[in-house]
């Protein structure tokens, strides 16, 4: 059987960079499961919108504050109005994540959710912005306070700030309407990333999917050794995010939720028919895609993992 879906990182999605452009990555609102649409709206970050039936859960909210627009537009083009919004579920802190939080919050008045370990590292960049610079000859995520001169110089500016009212305890799955979603944390590509479990079942064929979303599978240069350093963050991240992802990958997945389309090789599987989620379904999607992001962290540790092959 052919696979469609395997991780896949592509050129040329849209970045800040590309911000011109942006109808040049604009995609449709497409049903990923039978009760999940992806309304990110572009081709870089997805937004998950849940139907519980009884309200909405968003899961994660756009890539930048000048895409806020096309989520909120995708929104109503699923079927859906934003105000129904009841719960904003975070995977990371990531500002290409978060940073619609505040103005999905001021419309639905939904709650926002995060894990413990990432409100503290919101509540350390607050105010700050981020992007990639060159140390030590290596591309580093740097954070510098948003008023200064290097953030004014990188165009970039601080995310509206917004309130974590909730936090994920993955003792208690979360039960809305039609959903029970079970949290687990993955640190690795922050320490408090959180990952999603659920099922789905479409009424009119009866099936019940199993549905998962890793909430940070971005491991360059996250997970390099150096980046760990910079950052503050222990080696044994990395370590705990390999050992995690061979121990996920075991669990049946049949649609597995791609958290940035560009892991997953999602872009050219949109089908035409935006409602035909079964596109989606592979039960091979999950495993490969997580022992690939495994391996690849593999590489950075080459004293501790000597099998795994040089780049
Ligand atoms: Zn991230
Ligand atoms: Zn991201």
């Amino acid at each position: 059987m052919e696979k469609k879906f395997f991780y896949a990182p592509t050129a040329g999605r849209l970045s800040d960079n590309s911000m011109p452009t942006h109808w040049e990555h604009t995609v449709p609102a497409y049903k990923n499961a039978p009760h999940v649409w992806n309304v990110g709206g572009q081709d870089n970050v997805a937004v998950f919108l849940l139907d519980t039936g009884e309200g909405l859960i968003l899961i994660d909210t756009g890539l930048n504050a000048e895409t806020c627009y096309l989520v909120i537009e995708r929104i109503w083009e699923s079927g859906h109005d934003p105000r129904d919004i009841k719960k904003i579920f975070l995977t990371h802190w990531h500002g290409d994540h978060s940073c619609n939080a505040r103005v999905l919050h001021e419309i639905s008045g939904a709650e926002i959710w995060l894990s413990k370990e990432d409100e503290v590292e919101h509540k350390k960049h607050e105010g700050k912005v981020g992007y990639p610079k060159m140390i030590d000859g290596r591309r580093t995520m740097t954070w510098v306070e948003a008023d200064s001169e290097e953030a004014k110089l990188s165009g970039k500016r601080a995310d509206y700030p917004y309130v974590v009212t909730n936090f994920y305890d993955d003792d208690k799955p979360i039960t809305m309407g039609r959903f029970t979603i079970k949290t687990k944390l993955c640190p690795g590509h922050t320490p408090g990333v959180t990952s999603f479990f659920f099922e789905d079942t479409d009424e009119e064929t009866g099936k019940t999917y199993k549905v998962a979303l890793h909430g940070g599978l971005g491991v360059n240069p996250m997970m390099r050794p150096e980046q760990l350093a910079y950052d503050g963050y222990p080696e044994s991240m990395a370590h705990q995010f390999i050992k995690d992802c061979y121990e996920l990958a075991k669990m049946p997945v049949d649609i597995a939720l791609s958290s940035h389309l560009n892991q997953a090789n999602i872009l050219p599987n949109i089908p035409k028919d935006v409602n035909d989620y079964t596109v989606f379904v592979a039960d091979y999607a999950w495993r490969d895609v997580l022992i690939n992001r495994a391996d690849a962290v593999k590489e950075f540790y080459p004293d501790v993992y000597p099998e795994a092959k040089k780049d």
